[in-house]
């Protein structure tokens, strides 16, 4: 089997210009032939904005395909063209995972008046008033759609809270009051309990609600084909409906449908903990490898790179964690900016993707670059993706023994010809890694596949050789036998 791992295929800052599924389309054979095995594609349904990145999700049912607000596509093109770019990454053999955002609806076509509680925005258990009308944005009766598909109209009987009253004209969390109104069960506790995130909360202590999303869940795979979901702000959806969603989905389709959650929380024991009680039923990105990538990436030569792997999620719990440098969120400007300087993040990738623990997911704004910011960083890791293509197979020998050069060496293993690699990075002065293939790699030469360091070298009589290093680098030694890696498909 070889490595595998996903591309995330949007950044923030990507063209309003719909043309965004036609790149896919266009690039489906290049982003195979880096040895990509699956994208994650930007939220589909129908926004609030048309000029938003989709989270604001209006409408799950319209794709890019009704007149609903003012707008038939959105800002990535219409449904037509969603379709045809995931039949081309299909046919070039690269699975399809759809980002599903189903903690909020926004953008709601009428208010409607009901009752609603304030509640205190740091400790949302704590009551501020007692029940009094509101004026909520809480009827979504899609006109440009009808029926299509679905006849489900929302009303605030569906939702938990709002953040807008209209008679007064105030903003606040407004938990919406009647029988069975509480906050879902199994969200983070933050904030006393993270349900609210934003917009119309949907809450799936509400059968109808459960029922409609799981029809919805069903109906967008059997529309789209795509092979697993990326769920969005799984902290602050009820557990129970989440693991019943993904058990749901599984059943009816396959029980490999592939789910990862994003719980942005840098503390692994939270991640392992949701994993846990979800029954491992989702893999999760590991938020905390993040934050240490981003620590290692400010402090220069100052982190002790030994310490980059301590109590994250895939040191802990390797075959859920989802490794990733940056996203859309994290990258300059955004709402959780918390962005991996450029320098390291050669060194970042190499991390994540040369070891044999995690599934890595490659960001669109470093291999193509953000939209007015920092730039592609094509060149630096291609070679990466065809290192973990070809070559990051067999055991792994790691030397994180000094704070500011590690290394580690993966030996290769009989189904990839002339694998194996080893890799060292520096945060700080030019450095060398003593690391050993073992004798049977004795007298092969290797040669640094990034092009950062020109020499080569070439293995002793017990396959040992000291690797070299530039500071503030990564190199990638390879087996000579890939010299030719860059033209071979
Ligand atoms: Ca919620």
């Amino acid at each position: 089997m070889d490595n595998q791992f996903i591309m995330q295929f949007f950044e923030w800052n990507i063209e309003n210009d719909g043309e965004h599924w036609n790149r896919l389309k266009q690039d489906a054979l290049a982003l195979s032939k880096a040895g990509m095995g699956a994208v994650w594609i930007p939220p589909c349904a129908k926004a609030a904005q048309q000029n938003s990145v989709g989270y604001d999700v209006y409408d799950l049912y319209d794709l890019g395909e009704f007149d609903q607000k003012g707008t038939v596509r959105t800002r990535y093109g219409t449904k037509a063209q969603l379709i045809e770019a995931i039949g081309e990454a299909h046919r070039q053999g690269i699975r399809v995972y759809a980002d599903v955002v189903l903690n909020h609806k926004a953008g709601a076509d009428a208010t409607e008046k009901f009752l609603a509680i304030e509640v205190d925005p740091n400790d949302r258990n704590r009551e501020l008033s007692q029940p009094f009308d509101i004026e909520g944005w809480t009827s979504f009766t899609f006109p440009g759609r009808g029926d299509h598909y679905s006849g489900f109209k929302w009303n605030y009987t569906h939702f938990s809270a709002v953040d807008r009253d209209g008679l007064t004209k105030r903003n606040a969390i407004f938990k919406v009051y009647g029988e069975g109104k509480v906050w879902a069960e199994g969200v983070d506790n933050e904030k006393g309990n993270y349900d609210y995130l934003m917009s119309a909360d949907i809450d799936y202590n509400n059968e109808i609600v459960v029922e409609e999303v799981k029809r919805w869940a069903l109906w967008l795979i059997e529309t789209l084909h795509v092979d697993g979901f990326r769920m969005d702000a799984v902290k602050h959806i009820d557990e129970g409906f989440l693991k019943g969603l993904v058990d749901h989905v599984r059943g009816k389709t396959s029980p490999d449908f592939f789910v990862m959650g994003e719980y942005w929380h840098a503390d692994q024991a939270r991640l392992n903990r949701f994993i846990d009680d979800s029954d491992q039923a989702l893999q999760l990105f590991d938020v905390a490898l993040h934050f240490r990538l981003v620590e290692a990436s400010r402090r220069g030569r100052d982190y002790d790179l030994t310490h980059l792997f301590d109590d994250t999620l895939v040191s802990t719990n390797p075959f859920r964690a989802v490794t990733f440098v940056d996203n859309h969120d994290s990258q300059p400007g955004e709402a959780l900016e918390s962005w991996v300087e450029d320098w390291f993040k050669p060194i970042a990738y190499a991390m994540i993707l040369l070891r044999k623990d995690g599934l890595p997911c490659v960001f669109y704004g470093d291999y193509y670059g953000i939209n007015g910011g920092p730039a592609s960083k094509k060149a630096q890791l291609d070679p990466l993706f065809y290192a973990r293509k070809a070559l990051a197979y067999g055991e792994q020998v790691d030397a994180f023994d000094h704070a500011n050069v590690v290394g580690f060496l993966r030996k290769g293993d009989m189904e990839h010809p002339d694998s194996g690699v080893a890799v060292v990075a520096s945060n700080g002065e030019e450095g060398t890694k003593r690391m050993a293939f073992g004798p049977e790699r004795a007298g092969r030469t290797f040669f640094d596949l990034t092009g950062n360091r020109g020499e080569t070298i070439t293995l002793d009589q017990d396959g040992a050789a000291v690797f070299t290093v530039n500071g503030g680098s990564v190199s990638v030694w390879a087996d000579e036998a890939h010299r030719d890696w860059a033209s071979r498909e």
